[in-house]
Parts: C-alpha cells; structure tokens; sequence
C-alpha cells in the first residue's frame, strides 16, 4: 500500500508538494477551501533556485515565461539611469501566477484534487478536520498560505503587518523592458510577460494594516502619475477592477518545521516579504526537499530552516531599507546602487539562487 499524504491548500507551495510526493510514490489528497483550484495574482519571478526545483518536479516553464533580469535596471523617478543590467547579473524567469499555476494544477489528476474542502482542524497524529469529516494520513503537509489554520493552532504565530503595503497589475502597453525605480520609500517594479503583458507593483509604507483605498488605480496615479514612462501608462492601461492591493505580511521565524506528522510548507513555514522575489522560488525547493525526505522529516526539517530563515532575515532587512524615506539615506542608498560592482551585486542575489535540488528516488 502507498503511503497516504493530504495536503492543505492549492496554492503553488500545496500543488507542488503533491507532485512532488505522487513522484516518489504516495498516495496524496490536496484538500482546497476554495470552489475552484485557480491563482488570481500577477506576476511573479522564478529564480534559476526554482527553475531547478521545477525541474526536479519533471516541470518546464520556459514557454510559458519571459527570460529578463530582476532589480538590474535601476531608475529614478525622473526617469535617470541609477544602475543598467549587466551580463554578470542573474536571471530570472517571469511568469504570471495564473500560468504556473495551471503548470502545475495540470501535473495532477483531478482525482487528487478536492475544493469546498476547508479545514478546521489539524492534530500531530495526522487527523484533519475537513468539511466536518475526520480524514487520516500517514502525513500531512499544511500549505495554507501565511494564516495558515495549521500554524496558529498546533504552533504559534500570527502573521506580521510589515507597514509596507503593494499594489499590483498585469497589462499590455507594448513590449517593455525590466526595470525598478525607486523613490523615497515607494518602488516600481516592471517586468514583461508573455505576449507582449507587463507586470507591474508599487510598493509604499502603510501605518494602518488593512487600509482600504476606494479606487486602488486612482492611489497608484495618486503616488506615481508623474513618474517616468511607461509609469503612468502602464497603470492607467490596466482595468481598474484589476488592480489588486495586499498588505505586507511575513511571520516570525518557527523552531521547527515538524510536528510528529504533520509538515509546514510554503508560506505557512516561513511567509515573507516580497523584497527578495523568492517566497514562491522557496516553497518549490520546500516541495522537492520533502519529496526526498518523505521519510525522513527531520532532514526536511533541518534542511529548510536553515536555507530559509537567513532569506527572512534578509527580507526584512530589504523592508528596512526600502521603506526609508529620509532624503539622506535615499541618496546614499542610490549611490551604492550605481557603485557596487557587478561582481557583489551578482553575489548577493546567487547566494539565493545556486541552490541545488536533491535527487528524487
Ligand atoms: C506582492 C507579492 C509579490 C510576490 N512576488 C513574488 C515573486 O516574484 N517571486 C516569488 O517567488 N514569490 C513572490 N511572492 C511570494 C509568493 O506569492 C508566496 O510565497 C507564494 O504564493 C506562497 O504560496 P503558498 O502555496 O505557500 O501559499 P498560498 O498561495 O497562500 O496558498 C495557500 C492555499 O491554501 C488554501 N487554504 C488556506 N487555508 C485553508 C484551509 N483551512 N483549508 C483548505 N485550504 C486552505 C488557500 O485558499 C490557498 O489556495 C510575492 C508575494 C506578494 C504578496
């Protein structure tokens, strides 16, 4: 008899922790609480971490993204060159969140996959509490997303408001190139996307978790109208119905991964800001590490702590730095962009990016 796994959540960390577990031969349930297994979202950057991890999946994205460079552009709002992509600079892949989602949705039969289906309850002996039904599983991995049910009952720790809050939006204006630019606490993000769509994200510092703006496309004009082109454009192209605002969350770092049988995953084991574009990238390497180590979850567990929470840290530093809005700081932070050289720049994004996956049996 194969080993049974249920997974809590379809979200890219859930879907990719079953393929990965159905490839090394268990039996998995994902277990959605939504009516329909879908991302919504915008873009998203694929590290080569996670282009590997996807690899290791039995996965290729490469038709479905664009190859650009993330954060090698730097402007500032004017429109003037802080910093130009070199060809030392590591790449990334980028994709909308909706493609690879569908990438791997379509990785699993649709026998594995159960939506309506909201847990309640979760306990170490592997007992779930879904819809009002008791299931059972040899194990089970909770990849329920940053409030995670799982981690704030048989852990602790709500999420952290990180007093920084983002805008984001996918249209099309015409190809554009990758670019940040950066502004006394405020950054605008574009990558390309397929077919000629952009992705684009402003992020800005919020004193109040859960603000709401009427017209999120009217704030963003509001902050960043009169930045360089395509700026405006780019967000005044896009329907104002799908410009999408979330507030900032990460959590504090948990001791353990593990509990008897029950894993963390994805988000619900180490959520974090978006500063470094990895917390996708790390619940894919999440995926493949446990699929090596089914059997052994003490290793996943050593294993993940140690590659993630360094990135935590670093993420939050990355808040530090970009919600800063002294004009002092701001500038000393924009000549350090323009003088590092191309060498320590490469290396403080390869740290993150030459991870290599582990065999899967
Ligand atoms: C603005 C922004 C930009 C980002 N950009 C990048 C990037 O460029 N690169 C990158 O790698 N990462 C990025 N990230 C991070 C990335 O989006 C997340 O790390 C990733 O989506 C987490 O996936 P997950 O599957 O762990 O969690 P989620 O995507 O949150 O999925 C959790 C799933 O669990 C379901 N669920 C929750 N509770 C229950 C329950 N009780 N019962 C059943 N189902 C449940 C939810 O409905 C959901 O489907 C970004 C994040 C943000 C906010």
């Amino acid at each position: 008899m194969p080993r049974t796994a249920l997974v809590i959540g379809a979200g890219i960390g859930g879907l990719a922790a079953a393929i990965g577990l159905r490839r090394v031969g268990w039996s998995v349930r994902v277990l959605e609480r939504a009516p329909v297994i879908a991302e919504v979202g915008a873009g998203l950057t694929l590290w080569p971490n996670a282009v590997r991890a996807l690899a290791a999946l039995g996965l290729d994205v490469t038709d479905h993204s664009v190859s650009t460079i993330s954060r090698g552009n730097i402007l500032t709002p004017r429109g003037r060159w802080v910093r130009r992509n070199h060809p030392e600079d590591v790449g990334v892949l980028a994709i909308h969140r909706a493609e690879l989602h569908d990438v791997l949705r379509k990785a699993l039969p649709e026998s594995a996959l159960h939506t309506d289906a909201e847990v309640t309850a979760v306990s170490t002996d592997g007992t779930v509490t879904c819809a009002g039904e008791e299931l059972h599983a040899d194990l089970v991995v909770a990849a329920d997303g940053v409030n995670s049910i799982t981690r704030r009952t048989l852990w602790s720790g709500d999420p952290v408001f990180q007093y920084r809050t983002v805008w984001r939006g996918v249209t099309s204006v015409g190809p554009v190139q990758e670019s940040l630019t950066m502004g006394r606490g405020l950054q605008f993000g574009v990558l390309p996307l397929r077919e000629d769509r952009a992705y684009w994200f402003l992020t800005a510092n919020e004193p109040r978790a859960n603000t709401l703006y009427g017209d999120d496309r009217a704030e963003v004009l509001r902050r960043v109208g009169d930045w360089h082109e395509p700026i405006p454009q780019l967000v005044a192209a896009t329907p104002p119905d799908q410009v999408l605002h979330n507030d900032m969350l990460d959590i504090d770092p948990v001791p353990t991964f593990v509990k008897d049988r029950v894993v963390l995953l994805g988000d619900a084991a180490h959520a974090m800001t978006p500063d470094l574009g990895q917390g996708a990238c790390q619940a894919l390497e999440d995926a493949v590490v446990l699929a090596a180590h089914a059997d052994d979850l003490s290793t996943y567990d050593r294993e993940r702590r140690a590659r993630v929470h360094p990135m935590m840290a670093a993420a939050r530093a990355g808040v530090a730095r970009n919600s800063n809005t002294s004009a002092l700081r701001h500038c000393a932070l924009l000549v350090a962009a323009r003088l590092i050289p191309p060498t320590a720049w490469r290396k403080a994004t390869a740290q993150w990016a030459n991870w290599q996956p582990p065999k899967l049996p």
